[in-house]
């Protein structure tokens, strides 16, 4: 599936600048697409809130660019929530003898399901993280995190996850009492090169848990071991006094062990873009590279680090060039980074919201 390539280049305007820089980051925003922010911020200040379904494949960056419009729009009246995290939430919750009491509580009021509350707990307590959920379960629990965070508007990370998901989904604000409110479905588009490399590459410091990328997102010091000839990133948390980042076993095989995963988010994907009846954005994160300079600046365009080892001064030099990468469909091409996808969805949101 390819969505229409979004231009976020703006005539006139030629500033460059640092997107890793939060003050930069701030004005680029500004700049880009002021007046829509300004929109969406009356909205909420209004009272007005949505639900917002992200369907995106696994690790398409769901989080990071709903997490990023939140930041840029409205922190206080958005809210971004995973399915996951409300998984491993239940999971402390039965772990505590007057959580787990209130929970079953909830759910004898709450859920309605063809397996029992009994043994759904047991379920969730022996659970491998494998293990899917029943539906019906999902709802209720969704459900309840929908009501501790009234008055919000919602990204919902993770849900619909099957394709039964999906019709449930459609009368889901129904069961919220967000009545009033719309809900929209956000579609990711990244091509699964782009996934590769983001878990190929992953680094996390093992103090702060920080995640980078040795290949696209590098620390501002990089160190080289001589042992193994090989380049570390150092965490650039002061607090973790120089800690080496490390990868995490597995993620060398990229893509490779989620592919069943990801044909079944690619079918989600392709049934929610069919659906009549409720709006759509399409996020895309790809430019065909013989197009990129009509649509994007160049510093939009996700980087590729090198590293050179200097025998001299013993020091890691960081070379830094546009990331060329295949699409799905073999065309050349360049990632965006997230500010850029998040223009583009703040344009759409307001489209959706007619504002
Ligand atoms: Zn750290």
């Amino acid at each position: 599936m390819r969505f229409p390539i979004s231009k976020t280049k703006i005539e006139g305007l030629d500033r460059k600048f640092n997107l890793t820089d939060p003050k930069e980051r701030e004005l680029y925003f500004e700049l880009k697409v002021g007046p829509e922010i300004k929109k969406l911020r009356e909205y909420f200040k209004k009272g007005n809130t949505f639900i917002a379904y992200l369907l995106g494949k696994k690790n398409s960056g769901k989080g990071t660019y709903s997490t990023m419009f939140k930041e840029v729009v409205d922190p206080e009246r958005i809210e971004h929530f995973s399915i996951g995290d409300m998984v491993r939430m239940v999971d402390g919750e039965l772990r505590d003898i007057e959580k787990k009491k209130e929970l079953i509580i909830f759910l004898e009021r709450q859920y309605r399901g063809w397996i029992s509350t009994k043994e759904i707990i047991s379920a969730l307590e022996k659970r491998n993280t494998e293990t899917l959920l029943p539906t019906e379960l999902i709802l209720a629990l969704v459900k309840r995190e929908i009501a501790r965070r009234k008055k919000k508007a919602l990204f919902i990370d993770g849900f619909p996850r099957g394709l039964d998901q999906i019709s449930y989904s459609l009368f889901f604000r129904d069961l919220i009492g967000y009545r009033e409110d719309p809900d929209i479905f956000i579609l990711i588009d990244v091509p699964e090169a782009v996934i590769d490399e983001r878990i190929k590459w992953r680094r996390i410091c093992p103090k702060c848990q920080t995640p980078r990328n040795l290949k696209l997102l590098a620390t501002k010091e990089v160190g080289f071991d001589q042992k193994t000839t090989e380049f570390y990133l150092i965490c650039d948390n002061p607090a973790c006094q120089g800690a080496r980042m490390i990868s995490k076993e597995g993620d060398e095989l990229g893509i490779e062990p989620i592919k069943e995963r990801l044909k079944t988010d690619e079918k989600l994907m392709e049934k929610a873009f069919s659906l009549y009846g409720i709006p759509k954005v399409l996020l895309r994160n790809s430019v065909p590279i013989k197009e990129a300079k009509n649509y994007i600046d160049d510093y939009e365009i996700t980087p590729e680090y090198s590293y050179e080892f200097d025998e001299k001064t013993k020091k890691v030099k960081i070379r830094e060039q546009p990331w060329q990468v295949i699409d799905d469909e073999r065309v050349p091409s360049y990632s965006l980074l997230p500010p850029p996808v998040v223009v583009s969805l703040i344009r759409q949101m307001v489209e959706v919201l007619s504002l």
